[in-house]
């Protein structure tokens, strides 16, 4: 690998450096060899050959440098203080194979100065949870964190039950979070330029051929952001905890606890049972992902040249471009151009889903069963599903509705419409009920049932084989919602 461990030569307020605790008896869960050739992981014997040692904490290869970090967050809307690495590690950065920046992250390492009343533990449920959800956004093409794999092992973690210990090691271009300004801000306010300087070399190089580095820099950040959550309500994912320690500066997902994919589509969904109040509903992610900016963001008026009035400039443009990328992405799911005329019908269709409780994914898939039903017989099925499900009166406002949709997809191109929804609409997506069932069988020793949904979830855009029906159906409509708590 091409180790680039430059974390570790800054200001040593920002981190501790110190070894994993090591797990009881690792043993292998999953490894993601397409992620191990990304990083050059897959061209080293020593790596390969003592991957689960690595991951299960026994031994640390020379050219790591691990070490957690100091940061701090809001969480639900509170100022936190201090809260830091507490189970995981940076065990290593490197160069991928296209020159991109990447962290290799332990997580479920043990105890750290940052731990304070946790155990510096990840079970296996929640693991296994964050190893599949970090692949299926990285393969529905979302930004995101990914793994390369995950140990599983004896060491026994008390939650409301005991469960076993395990081990994800989290791949992600950064583990910067908006919280590490925030903790630099209050506790180490003389870092913040260097910090910054960091932040810019190492993820936002292009910004230094600006005259304005620091707001070209905030700029960005800021535009990946909105383009990201853009990028959930497209695909109908509720991440369920966005605090501020829980986004990326360089707005790729990060940190899985209680997300959720949409089923039956209500845009007041709460996945996360811990969230009483619904502030992180799959509906207000954009606007929290505006209120954690703007949290963030006053800290750089310590830095020369910034200012309220920059940082308001900065910051203003979030919604236009949250709502850019949200309504052409909305347009490619109908297949249809981006223009009023679309949007108005995509505001229909989904208040048709929301009136009759339809399943987000199989509904947008299903048109395709509408537009070209000779080669989408799969697509055909999920339609006949989909208008079974609707109250009489709605079968009417179908009619009606998909005949203007069908005749402004046949003033376009077929085949342009058919690959837009083709590549907009996954047939899976990592429902918890998915979820729930490879964990039960893991939980038993069995790792089969993650192993097949790892590989449905590597190509969740194509019908495949080895999918069952519990892959694609949702939940009836009076099924009471899985419990998904924060407790990992
Ligand atoms: P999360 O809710 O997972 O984003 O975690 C919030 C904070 O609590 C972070 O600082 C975590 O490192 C810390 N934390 C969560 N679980 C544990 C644990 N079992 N042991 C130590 N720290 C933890
Ligand atoms: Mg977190």
């Amino acid at each position: 690998m091409r180790y680039q461990n430059t974390y570790v030569n800054l200001d040593t307020r920002l981190y501790h450096e110190q070894p994993p605790t090591p797990l009881d008896n690792p043993r292998v869960g999953h490894f993601n060899t397409q992620v191990a050739q990304q990083l050059g992981w897959a061209n080293d014997e020593d790596l390969m050959t003592n991957w689960v040692e690595i991951l299960g904490g026994q031994y640390v290869p020379a050219d790591f440098k691990p070490l957690s970090m100091a940061y701090a967050g809001h969480q639900f809307g509170q100022w936190a203080g201090q809260l830091g690495d507490g189970r995981g590690l940076l065990m290593a950065q490197v160069l991928d194979n296209h020159g991109q920046p990447q962290d290799l992250h332990l997580k479920g390492a043990g105890l750290t100065p940052y731990s304070r009343m946790g155990d510096g533990r990840a079970v296996l449920r929640s693991t296994i949870r964050e190893y599949l959800c970090g692949h299926a956004l990285t393969q529905l093409g979302i930004p995101s964190s990914n793994a390369l794999g995950f140990v599983v092992s004896n060491t026994r973690v008390r939650r409301e039950r005991i469960e076993a210990g395990a081990a994800l090691m989290r791949v992600a271009d950064s583990h910067i979070r908006l919280g590490h300004v925030e903790w630099i801000a209050s506790f180490a306010p003389d870092v913040l330029g260097e910090f910054t300087n960091y932040m810019i070399d190492t993820y936002y190089p292009e910004c230094r051929d600006s005259e304005t580095p620091v707001l070209a820099f905030l700029t960005a950040v800021i535009e990946r952001t909105a383009r990201m959550i853009a990028d959930w309500q497209l695909i109908g994912f509720a991440h369920g905890v966005m605090n501020t320690d829980n986004l990326s500066i360089t707005g790729s997902t990060l940190d899985f606890g209680p997300f959720g994919f949409m089923e039956r589509f209500n845009p007041a969904w709460i996945n996360n049972h811990s969230d009483h109040t619904g502030r992180y509903a799959y509906q207000n992610q954009p606007a929290i992902g505006h209120w954690n900016l703007n949290v963030w963001l006053p800290h750089f008026m310590r830095l020369e040249g910034v200012t309220r009035e920059t940082l308001s400039e900065c910051l203003a443009p979030y919604e236009a471009t949250f709502m850019q990328h949200y309504q052409q992405g909305l347009c490619r799911k109908l297949g249809l151009p981006h223009q009023r005329e679309s949007l108005n019908l995509a505001f229909e269709w989904l208040t048709l889903l929301e009136d009759n409780l339809l399943d987000y994914t199989n509904s947008f898939r299903a048109l395709l069963g509408l537009v070209a039903p000779a080669d989408h017989p799969y697509e055909q099925k999920l339609l006949a599903t989909m208008t079974t499900e609707l109250s009489n009166d709605a079968q009417q406002v179908w009619q009606d509705w998909s005949t203007r949709y069908l005749a402004s997809i046949e003033q376009l191109s077929l085949e342009q419409a058919v690959d837009d929804m083709t590549t907009n609409n996954p047939v899976y997506v990592l429902r918890n009920g998915m979820a729930q069932r490879a964990i039960t069988a893991a939980e038993q020793g069995q790792f089969e049932e993650v192993d097949r949904v790892f590989r449905l979830l590597a190509n969740p855009y194509s019908v495949q084989d080895i999918a069952n029906d519990l892959d694609s159906n949702a939940p009836a409509p009076d099924t009471p919602q899985m419990p998904i708590s924060c407790s990992s």
